[in-house]
């Protein structure tokens, strides 16, 4: 009955009282990387097993206050999300799929023991954040990054799950990921460290898996390659994902690959391709694909295509991959057709370019 009670939840809206004057907003949107400029708001919501969610609020975006004994800090009880709000040719703004990162968010939270968000609140907040910050969405291909997130505050040291919670969305306006097309990206494969095992939690956004996965994806620095990838934790054979982003392979007789659900992030990218990519009449199958039969058949050329997709660069087309038992390129180490053709038709939606038969846009 608390989560009902969030029906009723309604956003107090108290704009910053110093905004980010005119000129410095414009020399910041005009040299983005990623997750370092910032918004002037936040959205917050907080939960308590007394009050269920309340306070809901559009602030000044500003630090928390945390005592030294806040849960999070000792057994990472962490959540979050991202997804973009891309501006449109006609002024407009459009957010895709929020639904599906609201629902995920919500998955997310039943496995980490924490209160689980109603959907509508999570998508209310990130509207709200959207309306009051809208001059620091960027044009052009850029977009503004919205992380929403939880975390566990209860001042306690027992382990078990926290009878407090901060909810929360943060803006972050990013640059186009790749100026001039995708380029290709070389990747590491981790046969040292697994990132998920069955009946862990891989399948959801919890920070954990982030802090777990950054000595391999540091191994695939030293190796020189862009990003790692996993194998499953099992028999340390099967492709599962990067650190962050689902992969796709594509064969000479036009049909693609895409490791099964199960210890893998099930991305919105990964969802959205398979769905296109169906229509237009190509076989997607969700299965299994070992290291092996990858290196095999970018030797014989079966392989024609390799491609790692997310929110953040959209669609990474792989051009070479390295491990300790030897390199090998893919499609010559060149972005493929496939890739850059399904990269245009999701970056089309997600613009307003293309019809949205889907309806994933959610308009703002
Ligand atoms: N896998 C992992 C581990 C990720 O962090 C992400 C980014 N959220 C993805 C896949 C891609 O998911 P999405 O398409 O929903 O961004």
């Amino acid at each position: 009955d608390k989560i009902d009670g969030a029906a009723l939840l309604n956003f107090e809206i108290r704009p910053t009282a110093n905004p980010t004057p005119e000129t410095e907003r414009a020399a910041k949107l005009s040299n983005l990387g990623f997750g370092q400029v910032f918004t002037d708001h936040m959205a917050v919501v907080r939960y308590s097993t007394a009050k269920g969610w309340h306070s809901a609020r559009v602030e000044s975006r500003a630090a928390f206050a945390l005592d030294p004994a806040t849960a999070v800090l000792h057994y990472a009880q962490e959540i979050f999300e991202g997804l973009k709000a891309y501006k449109r040719d006609d002024g407009g703004v459009n957010l895709f799929r929020p639904d599906a990162n609201a629902r995920r968010f919500w998955n997310s939270a039943e496995r980490m023991a924490m209160a689980p968000l109603p959907e509508h609140v999570f998508i209310e907040a990130v509207e709200q954040l959207v309306r009051i910050d809208h001059d620091w969405i960027p044009g052009g291909e850029g977009s503004l990054y919205l992380r929403p997130f939880m975390i566990a505050n209860e001042v306690f040291l027992g382990v078990k799950p926290s009878a407090e919670y901060i909810f929360a969305v943060i803006a972050s306006p990013v640059g186009s990921y790749f100026k001039g097309g995708p380029a290709p990206v070389s990747i590491w494969v981790s046969e040292n460290f697994t990132r998920a095992a069955i009946g862990g939690t891989g399948a959801v956004k919890c920070g954990g898996n982030y802090a777990a996965s950054l000595r391999a994806q540091a191994e695939a620095i030293e190796h020189s390659c862009d990003q790692v990838v996993f194998l499953d934790a099992l028999e340390r054979r099967y492709v599962e994902e990067l650190g962050g982003m689902n992969i796709f392979f594509v064969f000479d007789d036009g049909s693609l690959l895409t490791p099964p659900l199960g210890t893998i992030l099930p991305g919105i990218t990964r969802d959205s391709i398979i769905k296109l990519a169906r229509e237009a009449g190509r076989e997607v199958r969700e299965d299994t694909y070992s290291i092996e039969q990858w290196r095999a058949d970018a030797a014989s050329g079966k392989l024609k295509e390799a491609f790692a997709c997310g929110t953040a660069a959209v669609i990474s087309p792989i051009g070479k991959v390295r491990s300790p038992h030897g390199d090998f390129q893919i499609n010559g180490g060149a972005a493929g057709p496939v890739a850059t053709g399904l990269r245009k038709q999701l970056v089309d939606i997600q613009y307003g370019r293309a019809a949205d038969p889907h309806e994933w846009i959610r308009k703002v």
